[in-house]
């Protein structure tokens, strides 16, 4: 890096609430059984360092590309088996305990909300129109709860025909809020008479938020997370929207080019959701060294850090 710029630190990121309880529930699980085997279907959050981490524990996240949950479960012959935070389908439950596996359901309370919703819209004999990503976790343990009447609606697609009055609209939690907001009226303006629930979840829309915040001179913003991780991605496409000229995202400080840097003058920070602080930190105390300025208020540009 030639020059020095202001640093801003921007908040929330890093952990939501939904990927901490998902790892202390993986942590638990093993405390409580210390000579079980454990596996995870699919990675808990999507975070190779957190596998790694459960790895060392002795905990397996049985992953393979492309792979739903329900056929990765034939991976699994014996033990415990944890269901991650993304949710999950009955009909995968229904597998697992078919084969005599133990099953600790690790879904965020977000994404349960959302599927108890589904589900009693569903029993009233709604037709469902989910704003989601195919082959998302998410999206699938969702699709899992009828396979006839809930429709999979994707960002840019055009709008199913339904021949139905009686329409529900919801959607994956950790979409772009521009997105999902364009979609959901574009779904209003087809169905006016459908009833329309946003559950994009407060993680996502706060670090989204955080980043729109940002004074218009920052020119330069670091986005740490996973490539896997969706609320990661949308930050780089919130960054993109708000015009920021240097959008960096990085899985880790190996990663950052920071020749990048060289022609900003406000570079701000962010992380997705299920980014380990330690991964933050050492990005953080790296690009600090070459701040001038890493007085800027955080008050200004964030909200409760611990959301
Ligand atoms: S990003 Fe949202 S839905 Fe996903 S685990 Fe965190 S709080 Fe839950």
């Amino acid at each position: 890096m030639k020059n020095r710029f202001k640093v801003i630190d921007v908040y929330p990121r890093g952990f939501c609430k939904g990927v901490f309880n998902a790892i202390e529930l993986a942590k638990k699980a093993r405390i409580d059984h210390p000579d079980e085997k454990i596996s995870i279907l699919g990675e808990l959050v999507h975070n190779k360092e957190v596998s790694k981490a459960l790895k060392s524990l002795h905990i397996d996240t049985i992953e393979t590309k492309n792979k739903k949950r329900i056929d990765l479960l034939d991976e699994v012959d014996s033990g415990l088996v944890i269901f991650s935070a993304h949710g999950i389908s009955p009909m995968v439950i229904e597998k697992a305990r078919t084969k005599g596996l133990g099953t600790i359901n690790a879904s965020c309370e977000d994404v349960l909300v959302t599927q108890d919703q589904i589900k009693a819209y569903l029993n009233e004999n709604y037709d469902v129109l989910y704003v989601g990503q195919i082959g998302h976790p998410e999206a699938e343990a969702v699709l899992g709860l009828d396979l006839t009447r809930l429709h999979l609606v994707e960002i840019g697609q055009v709008i199913p025909t339904l021949n139905s009055d009686k329409i529900f609209v919801t959607n994956q939690t950790t979409m772009s809020i521009f997105d999902i907001k364009e979609t959901l009226s574009k779904i209003k303006e087809k169905y006016p008479h459908a009833i329309i629930s946003d559950e994009t979840c407060s993680a996502t829309r706060l670090r989204q938020e955080a980043i729109l915040k940002l004074p218009q001179t920052v020119d330069g913003i670091i986005i740490i997370g996973d490539k896997s991780s969706n609320n990661t991605k949308m930050l780089a496409k919130i960054a993109a929207n708000k015009l920021i000229k240097m959008i960096i995202p990085i899985q880790n400080l190996k990663e950052l080019d920071a020749s990048l840097l060289d022609e900003c003058h406000e570079v701000a920070i962010t992380a997705g959701a299920s980014t380990p602080k330690f991964i933050i930190d050492e990005v953080v105390s790296f690009v600090k060294a070459y701040a001038i300025d890493d007085t800027v208020s955080k008050e200004a540009y964030s909200i409760n850090p611990f959301i």
